[in-house]
């Protein structure tokens, strides 16, 4: 396989930790290392013994970048991944839709990129190994939970038999088929679908560009919807829809699938020989919990709920968990907040579900048509859209993007057009006396004040304030001049395009949280205070 993954010996795990993450897919690798960036110890208990195997969610968001680059790896994702801007979907033969992605000079990160997620994995986990406070142990099975009042305890089979490990704080980060979920006699409710979807990564020097493409029933596999990634290293990945009523298990035999592979690539006309690298079947879920906390149990990832994975919803929204979560539970561990600070978390995350849901719904209908009718209503568009521009928008995927936390109790409310509390603020390029950087390179993974034309000094006093305050981190950046405070980074908003594009007025200062989320929009420095109550007491006034 073009990934071979290394394989980890078993460590017993200590008898307790501050916080203990059960499941070191995606999730609870970015959890654990947010977590041990802001000096919380915590312990990754995984069952298997390497990171994942094939693609999964090859597909990173922008603010999937945005948060990797706070967790200390964007470099590396930069230098391993392979951005994209752009796709085309085809009816039969006949080209429907293509589409760009916002995408501009002025963006700190492309809007997607493309890496395997056992790759990602790896990255994580190397970058866990390089750090102090946080392990993962391997071949570590968590077969039970308990919660009591201060603290839960999981039963873990080992190598060297079962052990028992206590957590502060349990974060379940083990996936679908979480058996911490199941221990507290939780279930996910929704809506799964019908459709199934193999899923293969093939090894093809081809020379197509780097975009989403999708065949809505090519001539080579006819009923079918197929489509195409490309990874880096001349790996690409495949998806094609099964027929209803194919048998899953005829249907991944590895010479099925390459005779299905074989046909889409000779009728593109491409005779270079490719290797079949990994296969897997999918069936897409839109299921989650109630809540995503129980006490000391939180919940996250895919062990909290399920998004399709059609416009690329179920990593990207997993790694805004763990980034949300990382700063809520450091500042409760650390004493910062109180515990009703995680309940903003699971408020939070549940209603971002619900957002995903509703725009990965419509991807899903039209990529696996749950009826008939539904078929022919989603065949009808796809031949008019080429003609037609207004359904064009119909066969558009919906690329996944930052969802906002706008009806968060951790907000304050704000009526002047522009960004709103509770949206994400756009990560820019800007200019300093240094030269180029960005605002979230500026802002670390503290909370900010950014001031539009405040003076640094007066800027640095708030912030000293609210960090005195809360206890917490806090970043000053100022389009102003006017002294220096350690705490406070100057850039220049050339044109005052940056002003222009949030809707800040002048002297007008924005409280942003450590996931880049806007808490709130300050029209003059009183309003600090509300931010500091808000964060203490987790939206409680
Ligand atoms: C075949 C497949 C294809 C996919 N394709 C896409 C895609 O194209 N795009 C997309 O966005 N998403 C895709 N997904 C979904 C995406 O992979 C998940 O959303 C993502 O992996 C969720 O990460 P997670 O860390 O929450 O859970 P997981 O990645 O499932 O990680 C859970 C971890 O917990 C461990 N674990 C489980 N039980 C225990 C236990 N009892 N004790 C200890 N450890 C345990 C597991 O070994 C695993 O390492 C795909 C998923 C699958 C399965």
């Amino acid at each position: 396989m073009y990934f071979t993954p290394r394989r980890y010996a078993f460590t017993p795990p200590p008898e307790a930790d501050s916080v203990v993450v059960v499941g070191a897919g995606p999730v609870g690798l970015a959890l654990a290392l947010g977590l041990a960036r802001r000096g919380v110890r915590v312990t990754v208990l995984e069952a298997g013994d390497s990171v994942c195997a094939g693609s999964r969610a090859i597909c990173l968001s922008r603010h999937s970048l945005e948060v990797l680059e706070r967790l200390g790896v964007g470099e590396r994702f930069a230098e391993l991944s392979l951005p994209w801007t752009s796709g085309r979907s085809y009816y039969r033969d006949t080209e429907v839709l293509s589409f760009d992605m916002p995408s501009g000079a002025g963006d700190a990160h492309p809007p997607m990129v493309n890496i395997s997620q056992s790759v990602a994995e790896q990255v994580l986990v190397d970058a866990i190994e390089a750090t102090d406070g946080c392990e993962v142990r391997w071949r570590c099975r968590v077969v039970d939970c308990t919660r009591h009042d201060d603290h839960a305890v999981l039963e873990v089979e080992t190598p060297e038999g079962p052990v028992r490990v206590r957590g502060d704080w349990v974060v379940a980060a083990d996936g679908a088929r979480s058996t911490v979920r199941e221990a507290l006699g939780l279930r996910l409710d929704g809506t799964s679908y019908e459709g199934r979807y193999v899923i293969a990564d093939i090894h093809w020097p081809a020379a197509l560009p780097t975009e989403r493409r999708v065949w809505f029933d090519p001539p080579s596999n006819p009923g079918s919807t197929i489509v195409l990634h490309r990874q880096p290293d001349d790996i690409w990945r495949v998806d094609y829809q099964l027929q209803p009523g194919a048998d899953p298990e005829v249907e991944t035999d590895e010479q099925r699938v390459r005779e299905r592979i074989a046909r889409h690539l000779d009728w593109l006309g491409d005779d270079r020989p490719w290797t079949l690298e990994w296969t897997s079947l999918y069936r897409a879920h839109a299921l989650s919990l109630d809540s995503y906390r129980h006490g000391r149990v939180l919940f996250a990832g895919d062990a909290a709920r399920l998004v399709p994975i059609f416009g690329v919803r179920g990593l990207n929204s997993g790694l805004e968990d763990a980034d949300v979560l990382a700063w809520m539970l450091a500042a409760v561990v650390d004493g910062e907040a109180g515990p009703a600070l995680l309940d903003v978390y699971a408020t939070e995350r549940r209603d971002a579900w619900c957002q995903n849901v509703a725009e990965a719904e419509k991807s899903t209908l039209f990529m696996t048509p749950g009826t008939r009718g539904y078929e022919l209503t989603r065949d009808a568009v796809l031949a008019l859209a080429g003609r037609r521009p207004a359904l064009r928008e119909l066969v558009n995927p919906r690329q996944s993007s930052a969802t906002h936390s706008r009806t968060s109790p951790l907000t304050l409310p704000c009526d002047a057009p522009g960004l709103r509390p509770g949206d994400p603020v756009p990560d820019r390029v800007v200019r300093t006396s240094a030269g180029t950087s960005s605002l979230n390179s500026l802002r670390g993974r503290d909370f900010a004040l950014l001031g539009f034309g405040v003076a640094t000094a007066e800027l640095g006093e708030a912030v000293s304030a609210l960090a005195a305050r809360t206890g917490v981190g806090v970043r000053g950046l100022t389009t102003g001049a006017g002294g220096d405070h350690p705490a406070v980074s100057a850039f220049d908003d050339v044109g005052g395009a940056l002003a222009a594009e949030f809707g800040a007025g002048p002297g007008e200062v924005f409280a942003i949280r450590p996931d880049g989320l806007l808490f709130g929009r300050l029209p003059d420095f009183s309003g600090a205070a509300d931010v500091a109550d808000l964060i203490v007491t987790g939206g409680h006034r």
